[in-house]
């Protein structure tokens, strides 16, 4: 395919990916990105792996001049929306920050879109977005809920794209929820690079790994699952972003506005994660049992159906694939740091 797309967080974890899977698939990409949670090197590590310059916008969402300077300065066919604050715990201690940036970020955006004449997004939306429920897999269908702040912003983003779209037809959106990203690009160029202690169990066991954290904490092994830690759904992070292209593959072919899951349908637990990792990185890791974490789930997987059979998309990376491109690329920035 062909064509300009404004990939707005692209500096971040899963935009940067979702670059490169871009470019790959032969997008042209410009990203806008306020780099409040992503490292100056990112564009440059993106040109390293893509052989190609960035073309960068250093700037909020929330600045809707800047935003609207881009599609000035380009033409720009459709957009790839990361830009987006994504701490579950952070939401609860400043909903207001997530709302401003979650929401009226992607209000902005929209606005800017519609004044430009472009009408396709892919939206970057979440599996907090269904109500609590014992019924896994959960399709697209199950009933919605939100139980942060965090989640609710996901899903007043889903209802403000969807409002807009009932506007005003020429809209088509790609809304995208996805479960557990996890892992790296091959290149051990880009990956997770979490600047506080992190609060997601991948980039925990990751930093335990390369010696910054002492041990894991199991948050409860009691739950009703097989070995009584939790269970979630882990994807890898480059069948992520391939799922975002295939989703814009369909937008830009003319195709229909969907809403879908990109999880795996399988689900592992903690233990699970911790044996991959220690195989990947040739050591067993330190771990403690401790009491359940507030609000937790015992288990929660998505089911990839309707992404397969709408899009064509399917994984095709494993948990040890996860496991060893997330230690390729945190031991080597680690390396890195300390040299
Ligand atoms: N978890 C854990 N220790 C940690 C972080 C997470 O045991 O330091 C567990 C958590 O209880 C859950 C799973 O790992 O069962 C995934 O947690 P994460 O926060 O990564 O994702 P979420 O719960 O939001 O799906």
């Amino acid at each position: 395919m062909s064509g300009t797309i404004l990939l707005t967080g692209g500096a971040g974890y899963i935009g940067s990916h979702t670059y490169v899977a871009l470019k790959r698939a032969g997008y042209e990409v410009v990203i806008l990105d306020n780099f409040a949670n992503a490292r100056d090197d990112v564009p440059d590590r993106l040109e390293v792996i893509t052989g190609a310059p960035v073309t960068l916008h250093r700037a909020d969402v929330l600045d809707k001049a800047a935003v609207a300077e881009v599609f000035r300065a380009h033409k720009i066919d459709a957009v790839v929306h990361f830009a987006a604050k994504k701490a579950v715990g952070e939401s609860q201690k400043i909903p207001l920050e997530y709302i401003e940036t979650n929401c009226t970020g992607l209000v902005n955006l929209l606005m800017a879109m519609r004044d430009a004449g472009v009408f396709k997004i892919v939206f970057s939306s979440s599996a907090t977005v269904y109500a609590e429920t014992e019924d896994w897999p959960i399709p697209e269908s199950a009933p919605l809920g939100y139980a942060s702040t965090y989640a609710l912003t996901k899903l007043m983003g889903e209802q403000i794209i969807t409002q807009a779209a009932g506007s005003d037809d020429r809209w088509r959106h790609g809304i995208l929820r996805y479960f557990n990203p996890a892992g790296a690009h091959d290149s051990a160029l880009i990956g997770e690079d979490p600047q506080d202690i992190p609060n997601n169990l991948m980039p925990y066991i990751a930093k335990v790994a390369v010696g910054e954290l002492p041990e894991l904490n199991i948050f409860g092994n009691d739950y009703p699952t097989p070995d009584g830690t939790g269970v979630r759904d882990y994807i890898h992070v480059m069948d992520l972003a391939e799922g975002h292209v295939k989703s814009l593959d369909a937008l830009m072919a003319g195709g229909d506005s969907h809403i879908v899951n990109l999880g795996t349908g399988k689900g592992y637990s903690v233990m699970d994660m911790l044996a991959s990792y220690s195989r990947a990185c040739g050591r067993d890791l330190p771990y403690k049992v401790t009491p359940r974490r507030a609000g937790d789930l015992a288990c929660y997987y998505g089911d990839p159906s309707k992404a397969r059979a709408l899009l064509g998309w399917e994984v095709a990376r494993d948990l040890d694939d996860m496991c060893q491109t997330s230690w390729n690329w945190i031991s080597r920035r680690s390396n890195m740091r300390a040299g």
